[in-house]
């Protein structure tokens, strides 16, 4: 994200020292077109060559050594894969082996015996005697005699390095290309942010992000581009919001009758506060003038659609038209179905579209629309189609959005030309707040952290396959109390065959064990009517397990479901293990989810179990989750926003993210055009990253 002026967009094969065939490489490996491009190759890591350890100093938590002494002799032992190049390495304080499984040759040749030379690479314990494998190895000379800097380790590929493009190679690179880009950098922070948060100028930043002369050095360098990158991240997200506010009216819906009719006479529960401010939140926007965009999130079970229904009630009294569009039929008709009690009671009119809507009723629906009659419609996709048109449509709630794309939430928009609906997304994959700010940083957030009262938090196990036999007698006496079950298989697809036998396998299992009870199976190989078919068996009580794989749906509302078994729990992800379970735990009775693995397991996965098992707040899930495993696999999708980033790390930076976000708000604030003096040069900035931003998707 350095300046846009020609410097920068300088082809990378004019650097000295790269030419066309490099360039070449670099281009396809890295993605490394310019002189921008390398600057902001980041290295990953650093390794300390500012220092001599001495063998005796040497122990197995070093991440790495640095030494200078003498390769005494050497041999070559060990037959094929296990052949490889023994050196005897001394300093005088002890002696280490260093080892060579690759280009042995070029080595033998290459290194002379009882010279001088410094190594470094990761000491590792073998009975008493210390070895290092594939140590970088440098003749001692008088330049390296008194130790290095801190040396960048870049991200590089296998072709890369069999070309000998190694991280020194880049580094000699960008010291090369540092020097002659010194006097085009252009600091695109302002003065006060610098000063209120000792930022280091992006000159210095860059070449100590590379070169680091200290440690010190390299965290504040990295503090500094980490902080312009969240900062611009956000200032693009906000102002986009901004522009969005103040571009599009909204319709004011500040009658609330029909709300407190319904509150007063019909709520069968109290609300919970956290329904209750989200509902003033919704209101809010409402009465503002301008169009709402909103993400809700509530963890499952949270009562996110007595929310979305009392919102609809709003726009309803003041003669708007409400719809709510679910990911599946089974979903859209739970919805209607819930929804239908509370309308009837209000003498509401609500219908329903779906893909299987017959004709007839699709006609008539369609005019009940248009001419206003008809004040709700539920449905899936079918409702976006273009046939189907509003007289007023006002707002729009979107269930379970991940399954949705932004292409379709405009084509809601698109509704209602005149003054487009407010537009609600519910999900209940609850994001971390940091994630949140990037990936839907242009929608206003609200956030629904409380379960109604007086429900029994899911007991979660983990028990190992070898169990089995006490499962299946648990699982006998929840059915004889009358409850259901879930058993879920993994299903990935690389491995689509495997899983489905494992499935198969199960159900197998399950059917001999449980001779007298009703099973239904689900998977995604079937068609989708057989799959409505089975899951409506069981919805309905006629079928008492249920043995899936993850296909179940999402948001499916079973409240006789009391127990979820996970199977292969091991290669599930924490935000899918709490999904699954939420599939229990709806009813009054106590819930349970087992989560099922064998006894070999990683760390990672235990800390997946653990925190199951500790925890039902998906947001605290949602926090180990990002921790364990970055943020681009948490969101699933290429989402941009996030896959832009090239220092900062959601999981890690949150604390320079809230800075980066409260700095981009008080500017936008104050100056949401960012067209006075002091912000002309942040303008000129965010422009030119656009502009940047349209190639590289040309690129890739
Ligand atoms: P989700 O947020 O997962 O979509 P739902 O909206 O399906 O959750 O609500 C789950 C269940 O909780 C429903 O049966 C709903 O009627 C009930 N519910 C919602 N809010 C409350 C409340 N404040 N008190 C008691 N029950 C509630
Ligand atoms: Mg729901």
């Amino acid at each position: 994200m350095t300046e846009r002026s020609n410097f920068f967009e300088t082809k990378i094969e004019f650097l000295k020292g790269v030419g066309p065939q490099r360039a070449l490489l670099l281009n396809k490996e890295l993605n490394i077109f310019t002189y921008g491009d390398l600057l902001q190759h980041y290295p990953f890591r650093h390794e300390d060559r500012s220092q001599f350890h001495h063998i005796s100093e040497l122990n197995e938590l070093m991440p790495g050594a640095q030494i200078k002494g003498r390769l005494k002799e050497w041999t070559v032992t060990g037959e094929g894969f296990k052949k490889r190049l023994v050196g005897t390495f001394t300093d005088g304080t002890g002696s280490i082996d260093l080892v060579w499984f690759q280009g042995i040759s070029w080595f033998e040749k290459s290194l002379r015996k009882n010279a001088d030379y410094i190594v470094y690479g990761k000491p590792t314990l073998f009975g008493s005697r210390y070895s290092i494998t594939h140590p970088d190895i440098d003749p001692l000379t008088a330049e390296n005699a008194n130790g290095g800097t801190w040396q960048p380790i870049y991200p590089l590929t296998e072709k890369l390095r069999k070309r000998f493009v190694d991280s020194r190679a880049i580094s000699r690179m960008v010291r090369t290309l540092l020097e002659m880009a010194t006097p085009h950098i252009r600091e695109p922070l302002p003065d006060s942010l610098l000063a209120q948060y000792r930022l280091m100028p992006k000159a210095d930043a860059l070449w100590s992000v590379h070169l680091p002369p200290t440690q010190a050095h390299l965290q504040q360098a990295t503090r500094r581009l980490k902080f312009e990158e969240l900062f611009y991240n956000q200032l693009r997200l906000i102002k986009s919001k901004i522009l969005q506010k103040n571009e599009f009216p909204g319709q004011v819906f500040d009658k609330v009758h029909l709300v407190k009719q319904f509150y007063d006479k019909h709520l069968p529960f109290d609300l919970t506060n956290a329904q209750k401010r989200v509902l003033r939140e919704i209101h809010q926007d409402f009465q503002s003038g301008r169009q709402m965009n909103r993400l809700l999130q509530g963890d499952v079970g949270s009562g996110k659609t007595i929310v979305a229904f009392i919102a609809m009630l709003m726009a309803i009294d003041n003669g708007a038209q409400a719809c709510l569009m679910a990911p599946t039929e089974i979903l859209a008709d739970q919805h209607y179905q819930g929804l239908k009690v509370y309308a009837d009671l209000l003498g509401i009119n609500i219908g329903k579209l779906t893909g299987s809507t017959k004709k007839r009723a699709r006609t008539i629906l369609h005019e009940e629309l248009q001419n206003g009659s008809m004040q709700i419609l539920v449905g899936t996709h079918a409702l976006i189609e273009d046939v189907v048109q509003f007289q007023n449509l006002g707002y729009c709630v979107i269930d379970e959005q991940h399954r949705f794309g932004v292409a379709q939430r405009s084509r809601l928009w698109a509704k209602n030309e005149r003054i487009h609906p407010h537009i609600m997304v519910m999900t209940a994959t609850p994001i971390p707040r940091t994630l949140a700010m990037t990936l839907y940083g242009d929608l206003d957030i609200s956030i629904i952290d409380e379960l109604p009262a007086g429900r029994k938090p899911i007991k979660t196990v983990h028990r190992y396959d070898a169990h089995r036999a006490t499962l299946f007698g648990f699982l006998k006496d929840e059915i004889a109390k009358g409850r259901q079950v879930y058993m879920v298989y993994p299903l990935i697809e690389e491995s689509e065959k495997m899983d489905l036998k494992d499935l198969m396998d199960g159900y197998e299992s399950v059917s001999r064990s449980f001779p007298d009870v009703p099973l239904s199976i689900l998977h995604g190989r079937m068609k989708s009517q057989d799959k409505e078919y089975e899951m409506a068996r069981f919805v309905k009580n006629e079928t008492k397990i249920m043995v899936a794989t993850t296909v179940i749906e999402v948001g499916v509302n079973v409240p006789n479901a009391s127990v979820m078994v996970i199977e292969n729990a091991e290669r599930f992800g924490l935000s899918q293990l709490h999904q699954l379970r939420g599939r229990v735990g709806r009813g009054a009775e106590q819930s349970f989810c087992v989560l099922m693995t064998d006894f070999k397991l990683s760390q990672d996965t235990r800390k997946r179990l653990e925190t199951m098992c500790r925890t039902n707040n998906g947001f605290e899930i949602a926090e180990v989750d990002l921790e364990l495993r970055g943020p681009g696999d948490l969101t699933g999708t290429q989402q941009s926003g996030i896959m832009d980033l090239l220092i900062a790390d959601l999981a890690k930076d949150g604390a320079i993210l809230k800075e980066a976000r409260l700095s981009a708000e008080a500017i936008l604030e104050t100056d949401p055009e960012l067209a006075t003096p002091p912000n002309l040069a942040i303008r000129a900035h965010l422009n030119s990253l656009r502009q940047s931003e349209t190639n590289w998707s040309r690129i890739s």
